[in-house]
């Protein structure tokens, strides 16, 4: 089936479907309808498939993908407890080939150990293509989220790190690290980190092609959080090459917050980055559009992955564009160490551009930050200590304060706890959060950090 015709089909069973049901389906037995027509039409699409697999049930989407739980057909007989299992992700027929390469390759070069997913097959038929990978049963983020306890958290962080410690080690950028991304199986603690659809190397060119798309997420575990997009990139080569060189940056300009954009500046050429990856999961030099981005982006996604667990809160981030996204982080890590970071990352000379650029962040209102300490304590109910007294920046009650502690936030206390959780474990978030991505801790030196170096 063509591209068009394949998109067609789909548009009038949507119709079709939306005719019978406005809001998608209700109950389990429409679901079921539904998955079992899917699970038809991709037979359709890839006939090689009913060869060797059985389908049995849609198992996740993304927004690039549907994901289905198979099973060989020479195990029929076999019971289902000794079954092998498999997630056959069948990806949209729109991705664009060098991106399904760039993803099959990672998970053949990368795959398969240190809790990353390998592949066992990949099959294709015209623009139909599926990895066939190994299955792993697991749990939403939202339904342990607040019931991990330390040990727990150790351990989930420990496989997690080492993940992306082992994928930084190939030279590539996870881009898109976030629960939906790290799957678990709670009840055999085992893990393994999917999805390389937004991978990037670093040797690639920090420029990326101007197109971009820009899909709404619809079932996963980020349905919980509307406005979470996530971009991909096209790869077109081409078309990167195609577009004009940026015009030098204006050097002196004074027209910075002085509420007007003067000529010199508005025909200068905005300096592109790559932005992949999911909202609420954004590093801050993303937004920076600093255009020598590192693995350190993953560790920033996994900052906010511990801060959720520390927190009890999910999603950790919850805004819906890039300024709004900007403003969450400048409002917990302060006004002044965005700044900072703006500054010091808009300060660099660029190999292939021979003026040097700069970045301030301007905004209306300055920023303590928070402590997270005292906000994971709120977030989760924790019973408020009796002291009337007043914090003197603030001016809340000590009880309800949230403003920073002097001593710095990657310090730790080895005999405090915060809701059953060490010191450390805020310390190592706070290295995680990061601003600057080039002080950020790394994956290797995380699993040094005193909160996993521990033993269990
Ligand atoms: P996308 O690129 O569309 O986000 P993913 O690779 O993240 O696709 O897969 C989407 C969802 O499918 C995952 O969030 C997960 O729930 C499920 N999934 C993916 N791979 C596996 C696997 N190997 N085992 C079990 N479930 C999986
Ligand atoms: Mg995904
Ligand atoms: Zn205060």
């Amino acid at each position: 089936m063509s591209r068009i015709r394949g998109i067609e089909a789909k548009v009038k069973k949507e119709i079709l479907h939306s005719a019978k049901n406005k809001n998608g389906p209700n109950t389990a037995c429409e679901k079921d309808d539904v998955e079992k027509d899917q699970v038809k039409e991709l037979l359709a699409k890839i006939p090689v498939l009913a060869k060797t697999f059985d389908i049995h049930r849609k198992i996740g989407e993304g927004t690039f993908s549907s994901v289905y739980l198979g099973s060989m057909r020479q195990d029929a007989g076999v019971p289902e407890g000794d079954k092998r299992w498999f997630a056959l992700k069948h990806l949209v027929p729109t991705t664009h080939p060098t991106r399904v390469a760039h993803e099959l390759r990672c998970l053949r070069d990368i795959g398969g150990k240190s809790h990353v997913i390998g592949v066992e097959l990949c099959l294709r038929n015209l623009d139909h293509v599926v990895f066939i990978m190994p299955y792993i049963p697991h749990q939403k983020f939202s339904e342990y989220v607040g019931d991990m306890d330390a040990n727990e958290l150790r351990q989930y962080m420990r496989a997690l790190l080492t993940a992306l410690r082992h994928v930084h080690t190939f030279g590539v950028i996870h881009r898109d690290v976030k629960p939906s991304n790290f799957l678990y199986d709670r009840e055999r603690r085992r893990y393994a980190l999917v999805d390389f659809g937004l991978a990037q190397h670093t040797a690639a060119p920090a420029q990326p092609p101007p197109a971009h798309q820009a899909l709404k997420r619809t079932r996963d575990d980020d349905s919980l959080f509307p406005g979470a997009k996530r971009m991909a990139l096209d790869l077109c080569v081409r078309r990167a090459a195609r577009s004009p060189a940026p015009a030098p940056a204006p050097r002196g300009c004074a027209c910075a917050g002085a509420g007007g954009v003067c000529g010199e500046c508005a025909v200068w050429a905005p300096p592109r980055a790559n932005r992949a990856g999911t909202q609420g999961f954004r590093p801050p030099e993303v937004f920076f559009k600093y255009p020598q981005q590192s693995t350190a982006v993953d560790m920033w996604a996994a900052g906010v992955v511990l801060a959720s667990v520390l927190s009890g809160r999910y999603p950790f981030f919850r805004a819906t564009d890039d300024l709004a996204a900007l403003a969450e982080i400048t409002e917990l890590l302060g006004t002044e160490a965005l700044q900072r970071t703006a500054q010091a990352l808009g300060n660099y000379t660029p190999q292939h551009i021979t003026h040097s650029v700069s970045c301030r962040l301007l905004t209306s209102t300055c920023r303590r930050g928070l402590c997270l300490r005292k906000l994971s304590a709120q977030l989760r109910g924790a019973a408020p200590a009796h002291d009337a007294r007043a914090c003197a920046k603030c001016s809340r009650r000590h009880a309800r304060c949230l403003c920073r502690d002097d001593t710095p936030a990657h310090a730790h206390d080895p005999l405090r706890s915060v809701c059953g959780f060490p010191d450390a474990a805020f310390a190592l978030a706070a290295r995680l959060l990061e601003p600057d991505p080039r002080a950020r801790i790394t994956a290797a030196d995380a699993l040094r950090h005193p909160f996993l170096a521990q033993p269990l």
